[in-house]
């Protein structure tokens, strides 16, 4: 578990189902607000067309990543539809050590250690307009086959069914107001409520 001493008010992890455009919105959040710093995750899948090791994704084998939970270097980490999927630990405690808006994308189950681990932190679920437009989302972002798919939307149901679990949930019906809502939020992160 992670030490005592890190201040985990600036954190915030945004969870929600695989296509409801987590990534989209990540990206439009680091264009509108560049001082956050957003975790790169390690995973056993294989990369995607386009993605690079140490960019998206630190890329390990499965060899790799069992080492890195037997040096307790994981400050949470999940099985999703087949791979395993962790945040490194040190980078996320070293920025909040430093003060820095800290962002985790990352789904359910790692989302709920890290709640154990540091609630302080803020939760942020991601849904979809409906359960129709995910389905859409993640047919037409073309990147997985059919049954990979059919694995996601099922699993889907289960973190839909989690949202009340998280302290606020964002609809991203539209990338650049969902993104300003997640914005606003990190930023109010951290900060004293004004009453
Ligand atoms: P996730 O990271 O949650 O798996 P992605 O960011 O890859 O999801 O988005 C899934 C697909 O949905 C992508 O093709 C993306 O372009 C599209 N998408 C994301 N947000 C929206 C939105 N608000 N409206 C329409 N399409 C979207
Ligand atoms: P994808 O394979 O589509 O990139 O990611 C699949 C799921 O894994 C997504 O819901 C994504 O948010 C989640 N994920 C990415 N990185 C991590 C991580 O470090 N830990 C956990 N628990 N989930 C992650």
């Amino acid at each position: 578990m992670s030490p005592e001493h890190v201040d985990a008010t600036r954190l915030t992890v945004l969870s929600g189902p695989s296509g409801v455009g987590k990534g989209t919105v990540v990206a439009e959040v680091r264009r509108l607000f560049p001082h956050v710093w957003a975790s790169v995750s390690c995973t056993t899948r294989a990369p995607r067309n386009g993605e690079t090791d140490g960019v998206q994704y630190h890329f390990l084998s499965d060899a790799e990543f069992d080492a890195l939970i037997e040096a307790d270097q994981f400050l949470e980490y999940a099985t999703f539809a087949g791979y395993r999927y962790g945040t490194p630990r040190k980078p996320v405690d070293q920025h909040l050590t430093a003060g820095r808006p800290t962002l985790l994308e990352i789904e359910l189950q790692g989302a709920r250690q890290v709640r154990q681990s540091m609630p302080e932190a803020q939760f942020v679920f991601l849904a979809p307009p409906s359960y129709e437009i995910l389905q859409e989302r993640l047919v037409g972002r073309g990147t997985e086959p059919d049954e990979v798919i059919a694995a996601r939307l099922e699993q889907a149901r289960t973190e839909l069914a989690a949202a009340g679990e998280f302290d606020l949930v964002v609809v991203n019906d539209d990338i650049e107001r969902a993104a300003a809502e997640v914005v606003a939020l990190i930023e109010s992160a951290g900060e004293p409520v004004v009453r």
